[in-house]
């Protein structure tokens, strides 16, 4: 959460951070700023609630000159979204700028002692006790602002990635990170700095990934910056190349970022199977699994945690695999794992699922795991996260950089990876038969025509979606595989289109929520490819009795729901086991086109963003 975003070079630095700012706005909008350095050596700070656009907006008529800035989009912990709240924060004097990312988690301590101490606070945020801390320490101790910075920092509890700016040093950023993350991009006599790639992207596909408690000092002149701990040893990074490229930071003729990354299934599926999956379909080779085989053999247990949509791709990562592998799996909430004292095993597999690979409870959560000595697996997309540097081995999803809020390409592709890992376990276990194997993996090479086939029903449910705009609450029932596309289904409404939604296991629903069913309410129906079609037609059947309006996912050819349900939308037969990755496409178009109709802001929901690097 929260998108940070610094240059230092010879270009004039406004126009790089705005349009950084822009690339980063999906982890936060509720305010924007920006300070930068003239050639006067003056300090500015521009900041104003609202969207980028507002900040550029505001920042019009003033003096934007200077090839250094730094720049933050904010996604607010403490205090309101305003624009004294914004950030970048000037300390006391004016002399300090600086941007942060996360949480001070002891800043009512510190700020009282500087309170005592004759500072005064502009803000209610727990940032701006930072940068006071910096500047007090700096002028007590006659220090430069590195010493200052990485004094602060060994006071300070909590997570940052913070960038910090000085008046009349126009020839340095300082950058450091704990728990939220934060990138350096490498140019020729110029940086970059980004709470991703994506600001970066554009200039340079040389990066470094700064680690935990690393400070780093970004000059003009050098070729690299230099990186020290906050406990004073000198580190040295090895320059990574960046795998994305620009386009596919673009809507590419899309309206909503939404939209083109559901539309981009098929591709990222490809993409995800791609060197995993023989095109033969015989076999599927996840190699985090295999060059770790004799640990997930001895696997007496698999615990997934994750959170979000993540957490529901996990849901039906339990079903696959104890399905196929016949080993206990549980899956949990990361930010209740972390803190409700689990039984942890060495023999115990952890898979830790997160899109951003920064999700800070499930960033804990790994660490704690890997503490209890289990044996830890991410399953992350974004390349050279935070997840994947700190589990012992893992999956990428490869689906590209996702940018709508609300998750669909990576969801379906964590899926995909579940699958993968768990045909290949079952493979080495020898818990499947071949020919089952087989003939999964030939259908699992058909998913992404079969997608294809949905998306071209965007049109039918986009009508769809007109009906129903009526409704305040929606319920969304499935079974077995279904049951989890059911709370996906549900969250992806409730998160862009503000619906009130629940998803239930339909048998659930007359131990409490058939009371809820009247001739007004809408049930989402997940009715394709199951085992026991004949239970979900009796739940069809009880909601109909009770006039409530059933919206239908069957699969094609299904006439005997088609018969009862109010409105049909037809998708590809498949296996049961893969039936998610088809039936979770129609619910992501579903809510998109309430959502458009409501005239909601689909990429950038209220109250959420992207990639939560706080707890
Ligand atoms: N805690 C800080 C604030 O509320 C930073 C939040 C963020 O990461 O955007 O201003």
């Amino acid at each position: 959460m929260c998108g940070i975003v610094g240059y230092i070079g010879n270009r004039d630095a406004y126009p790089i951070l705005i349009k950084g700012l822009h690339r980063l706005e999906y982890r936060g909008y509720d305010s924007a700023g920006i300070a930068l350095i003239n050639k006067e050596n003056e300090l500015s700070v521009y900041k104003t609630k609202g969207r980028v656009q507002d900040l550029e907006e505001f920042s019009k008529s003033k003096d934007i000159t200077g090839n250094i800035g730094i720049a933050h989009t904010r996604w607010a912990t403490h205090g309101e979204p305003n624009n004294v709240n914004a950030h970048p924060h000037y300390s006391q004097s004016e002399s300090l700028a600086l941007i942060h990312n996360g949480i001070i988690e002891n800043y009512a301590v510190i700020k009282k002692e500087l309170l005592q101490k004759g500072y005064t606070f502009q803000s209610s945020t727990d940032t701006e006790v930072l940068v006071q801390l910096i500047e007090y320490i700096k002028s007590t101790n006659q220090c430069d602002l590195f010493t200052a910075v990485q004094l602060a920092l060994n006071q300070v509890v909590g997570a940052y990635a913070i960038a910090v700016l000085e008046r009349g040093n126009p020839n340095c950023i300082i950058a450091a990170r704990k728990s939220s993350p934060l990138v350096i991009g490498i140019g020729d006599d110029e940086f970059f700095l980004g709470s991703d790639a994506s600001p970066i992207v554009e200039y340079t596909n040389k990066v470094i990934y700064l680690d935990d408690e690393e400070i780093a000092i970004i000059e003009r002149g050098k070729t690299e910056p230099k990186i020290v701990t906050i406990s004073n040893v000198q580190k040295t990074h090895k320059i990574k190349e960046l795998e994305m490229n620009l386009s596919q930071l673009e809507k590419g003729g899309f309206s909503h970022f939404m939209l083109k990354e559901i539309f981009e299934q098929p591709e990222t599926l490809k993409n995800c199977m791609s060197g995993r999956v023989n095109q033969e379909a015989t076999n599927v080779i996840l190699s985090g699994i295999i060059d770790h085989k004799e640990k997930f053999l001895e696997a007496k247990r698999i615990l997934i945690i994750a959170c979000g949509t993540s957490w529901h791709a996990g849901l039906i990562g339990e079903y696959l695999i104890e399905e196929f592998c016949r080993i206990p799996v549980e899956v949990e909430y990361s930010s209740e794992f972390r803190y409700r004292n689990p039984v942890i095993n060495s023999t115990d597999i952890v898979i830790a699922i997160s899109q951003s690979g920064e999700t800070a409870d499930t960033l804990a959560a790994v660490e704690l795991a890997r503490k209890a000595g289990a044996f830890v697996y991410g399953v992350c997309n974004v390349v050279g996260s935070s997840i994947p540097r700190n589990t012992d081995s893992g999956s990428y999803t490869h689906c590209g950089p996702e940018i709508g809020v609300a998750s669909t390409k990576a969801f379906t592709a964590q899926v995909m990876v579940l699958t993968m890992i768990a045909l290949t376990l079952a493979n080495q276990k020898g818990t499947i038969k071949q020919e089952e194997y087989e003939g999964i993996l030939k259908e699992l090479l058909l998913i992404p025509n079969k997608i294809e086939k949905i998306l071209a029903l965007n049109e039918q449910i986009k009508q769809l979606a007109s009906i129903f705009t009526y409704a305040h609450n929606f319920i969304y029932l499935g079974r077995g595989f279904s049951y989890p596309v059911a709370l996906e289904g549900a969250l992806k409404l409730k998160e862009i289109s503000y619906i009130h939604a629940e998803g239930y296991p339909a048998a659930e629903m007359k131990h409490g929520p058939i009371a809820l069913i009247d001739n007004e309410m809408p049930i989402v129906a997940i009715a394709s490819d199951n085992a026991i079609h004949e239970k979900i037609v009796s739940n069809i059947q009880e909601i109909k009795a009770r006039k409530g309006r059933v919206i239908a996912i069957i699969s094609e050819g299904d006439t005997e729901i088609k018969s009862m349900a109010d409105h049909c939308i037809e998708i590809p037969k498949t296996k049961e086991c893969l039936s998610p990755l088809l039936s979770c496409i129609p619910l992501q178009l579903l809510a998109y086109h309430i959502a458009v109709t409501k005239n909601r802001d689909v990429d950038m929901p209220r109250n959420l963003a992207k990639s939560v690097t706080v707890e």
